[in-house]
């Protein structure tokens, strides 16, 4: 195996030998042959092989405002040209680093406008919580150090991101063992399919969870983590009001709610953020990343109350008032450089306007599938969708036939140029932002023919 032989292989035979992949099947390892993407351009990928797809997961979830956009691109290599690094720790920054602070703390509701900038939205998940802990120990209540979060949530993929989250398979043999993670059960109600009113369900939900924060004890909680609507644990949308009545939970018992919008945030519902224009609340925290430079670059955010921010300063232990926390390449300034080029495309091109326009239309050609016989349901919200397999006969959930049958839908849709999310049971859809009506025909076109040649 000298560098000739090395030379001779593909790009998939080298990968297969020598990548080992974020989430890997690792039954097939060695045997896979992956999908190579080499191009890019609009909504569509192309492989080595030279096949094109329409990328209906948009990169993964990040992509969105489509690929080979050159306002971004040229913004990243001017900013390259200039200056490609410095450090971003203690008093030292970038010009696009404080360009875009400035710019989210804009467009964030409330008084959000304090930004700490991290790598991806797992480091941002992660400092989103040491900021709690560290505001309320600098408030002397260092014993407020428990986080609730939600069964079915997913947070990342860092060891305390992974804890946060709360489906079993994503925290196996991967997650803290300490007690002060606590997870409430999970908000989804679907009134397609569940026998409960949506007031019923919520009234529940929230007397559960007071009745499980006066089981910890209000005074050992620092934090609430939330997607608005749990994106990877299948597109599941809590009823009307949950995040109000949560968040006035949070704020009785002194417990700071943070809302993850690594994937809801920039423009996938419709909002640059989700939490008060679509769900009517104004966080303590929220925690971006994805969408925030449409994947050209990684890059995550999170964005503090200036309360807390204040808070945080004006108690710090004086003997030790750093902020220890950070990375080398927070903020990095390639990547806030194509986060400012993103956001102008954004608001010039009306990008959350076009998904208010096309996310029902896309929620609507989705849920027509409802009644297939492959389908035990079909959840959406703008340009966020999912659809749960099952075999006829088979109970619903990801058991061993129902994911063999998510992958099935999953090959013939790739097979016919389309390339959907399988995960468990699920087939995941979240298209770049920029997605036509054309493109979404074609998305329900081949998802339904996909389903078909399943059975
Ligand atoms: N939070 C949510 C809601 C996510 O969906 C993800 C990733 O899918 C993360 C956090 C972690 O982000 P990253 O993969 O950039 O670390």
């Amino acid at each position: 195996s000298g560098p000739a032989a090395a030379a001779a292989e593909t790009a998939v035979e080298k990968d297969a030998r020598h990548v080992l992949h974020p989430w890997a099947d690792l039954s097939a390892l060695g045997e896979q042959k992956p999908l190579v993407v080499r191009g890019a351009e609009g909504v569509r990928v192309t492989d080595t092989e030279g096949r094109t797809y329409l990328d209906a997961i948009g990169g993964m979830w990040c992509v969105t405002v489509g690929y080979g956009r050159r306002e971004l691109i040229d913004a990243m290599r001017a900013q390259a040209l200039k200056m490609p690094y410095y450090t971003p720790f203690g008093d030292v920054s970038s010009e696009p680093a404080a360009e875009l602070g400035a710019r989210l703390a804009e467009l964030s509701p409330g008084d959000l406008n304090r930004v700490h900038f991290t790598t991806c939205g797992s480091t941002a998940v992660e400092s989103a919580v040491r900021i709690a802990h560290f505001h309320f120990a600098a408030r002397g209540r260092p014993e407020k150090k428990h986080v609730l979060s939600r069964v079915d949530a997913y947070h990342g993929s860092t060891y305390l991101a992974a804890s946060l989250s709360g489906k079993a398979a994503d925290r196996t043999t991967f997650h803290y063992e300490d007690g002060w993670v606590h997870h409430l059960e999970s908000p989804a109600h679907d009134p397609d399919t569940s026998s409960v009113p949506a007031a019923d369900h919520l009234a529940a939900l929230i007397d559960r969870m007071e009745a499980e924060i006066a089981a910890i004890g209000p005074e050992n909680i620092a934090c609430f983590i939330a997607e608005p609507i749990m994106a990877s644990g299948g597109v599941l949308i809590p009823p009307p009001g949950y995040h109000e009545a949560a968040l006035d939970v949070c704020r009785r018992n002194d417990i700071l709610y943070i809302s993850d919008e690594v994937v809801c945030g920039f423009g996938r519902l419709g909002h640059f953020f989700s939490s008060e224009a679509a769900f009517g609340v104004v966080p303590d925290i929220i925690v971006t990343a994805k969408g925030l430079t449409s994947g050209y670059q990684p890059l995550g955010a999170v964005l503090v109350s200036e309360r807390i921010a204040e808070a945080m300063a004006a108690a710090a232990d004086r003997s030790k008032p750093v902020f220890s926390n950070g990375f080398t390449y927070s903020g990095h300034p390639v990547a806030c450089a194509a986060a400012l080029a993103n956001i102008e495309v954004m608001v010039a091109d009306d990008v959350c306007g076009h998904v208010r326009d096309v996310g029902p239309y896309f929620v609507r050609r989705l849920r027509e599938l409802r009644d297939h016989p492959l389908v035990a349901a079909v959840r959406g919200d703008h340009l966020m969708a999912c659809l749960e397999c099952r075999v006829p006969g088979e109970e619903d959930g990801p058991t061993a036939r129902n994911q063999a049958l998510a992958q099935r839908v999953d090959r013939h849709c790739e097979e016919a140029g389309l390339l959907v999310r399988p995960f468990e049971n699920l087939c995941i859809l979240s298209p770049p932002l920029v997605v036509t009506k054309g493109d979404i025909d074609r998305i329900a076109t081949i998802t339904a023919d996909a389903l078909d040649a399943a059975e």
